[in-house]
């Protein structure tokens, strides 16, 4: 970690002590933390990562999560992920990752339910849209987004804008921001490596997103039961299961495989990591920043899940029901976008605020990426068609 500047904010000994027993040496240790931007009291019971897991929690960004797109709108019915259910699954998932391998829950906890907030209305169509509108400014993307949010958009202390959080978690997302995650082990770099709580978040998202994008796909009925039994990974998920049991209905099947894809997927990250530990020896938080990543599928299953990614990618994601929503929601946020930007006396005090400081065009895109779904289609409709 590099030098911070310095913080009041010290360990309470209740966590600091829980840490001493439960954390291995290269898991990362509250009273190890860079600290915060500004500086602030020591709290009498929670920790700091502790502490930015509430403030996560109790942000405007996080609740809204829960009226945005993950793949498919709410128009599909309410079967489907949203982004807030997607986020909780990586959480759970993550924590069980970082309990058995004795990492910092808190950090991981906080760091997973961070993941996902900077995501703009419409998932990935919102995002491509507004990479599109701000081009000319530096583009947009939901990881940066997310260190934009908790960094400066979030007002919830007076003292100092965004939520304050620790160098470790604003790290970790800066840390997706550089690169996108990646399934390959031997994509590593070792001198970029992030802590090992960062990896968990990585690893957990990839494992949840794999297997939650099939299960909605085939509840929506965009895909078949047999079409993903021609994947690899399905298909030996599906294997697995029929050892155990026998003459399951193809709805059981369905659920007993989604169970076994993630349970598997946990397994394997948990393995290799039992042995890049083994090998590697680290004996501190800072001693992993220059070994390869850990937190990584095995070659074996990487390559089922890169196939079954490129399945989804082609049949899912570019379904025509999912390509015509795509389409409308891009039109609709397009010339929302314009919209504001000819007449920005219609951004709320608080962005035009802003305006000066930041330009009308990035100002225009962090109003429109902090909507939810739902806030951007009656926002378009009240200001857009209502008058034409
Ligand atoms: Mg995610």
């Amino acid at each position: 970690m590099g030098q911070s500047p310095q913080s009041s904010e010290t360990v309470p000994e209740v966590i600091a002590e829980r840490e001493a027993v439960l954390l291995a040496p290269y898991a990362m240790q509250s009273a190890d933390s860079a600290g915060r931007v500004h500086p602030e009291p020591t709290h009498p019971y929670r920790g700091p990562f502790q502490r930015d897991r509430d403030r996560i929690v109790h942000s405007a960004a996080y609740r809204r999560l829960s009226y945005k797109t993950q793949v498919f709108t709410g128009d599909l019915g309410d079967y489907p992920r949203t982004r807030l259910t997607h986020t909780l699954e990586v959480g759970s998932i993550a924590r069980t990752v970082a309990r058995a391998l004795r990492l910092n829950e808190d950090l991981v906890e906080t760091l997973a339910l961070a993941h996902d907030i900077g995501h703009p209305p419409f998932g990935h169509a919102g995002e491509d849209v507004l990479d599109e509108c701000l081009a000319d400014v530096g583009g947009f993307n939901h990881n940066r987004q997310a260190l934009r949010i908790v960094e400066q958009l979030e007002i919830r202390y007076s003292p100092f804008p965004g939520l304050n959080l620790t160098r470790e978690v604003l790290d970790g997302q800066a840390s997706r921001a550089a690169k996108k995650a990646t399934t390959a082990p031997e994509a590593s770099v070792p001198e970029d490596s992030p802590l090992l709580e960062v990896q968990v978040v990585e690893a957990a998202d990839s494992a949840t997103y794999d297997t939650h994008d099939a299960d909605d796909a085939l509840e929506l009925g965009l895909l078949s039961l047999d079409e993903l039994l021609e994947l690899s990974l399905w298909r030996e998920a599906a294997a697995r299961v029929e050892r155990q049991f026998t003459g399951l209905t193809p709805d059981e099947l369905r659920r007993a495989v989604l169970h076994e894809l993630l349970d598997w997927q946990v397994n394997d990250l948990l393995s290799m990591a039992g042995k890049r530990l083994a090998e590697a020896e680290m004996g501190s938080s800072a001693a992993v920043r220059g070994h390869e990543t850990v937190i990584v599928p095995s070659r074996a299953l990487a390559e089922q899940k890169r196939e079954l990614e490129g399945f989804l990618h082609d049949r899912v994601y570019r379904h025509p029901t999912v390509s015509a929503m795509r389409v409308e929601s891009q039109a609709a946020l397009r010339e929302m976008f314009d919209g504001y930007v000819a007449r920005p006396e219609l951004l709320p005090p608080k962005f035009q605020q802003r305006v000066a400081d930041h330009g009308l065009h990035r100002t225009v895109g962090d109003y429109l990426a902090g909507m939810t779904d739902r806030y951007a289609q009656q926002e378009h409709t009240r200001l857009f068609r209502a008058a034409s």
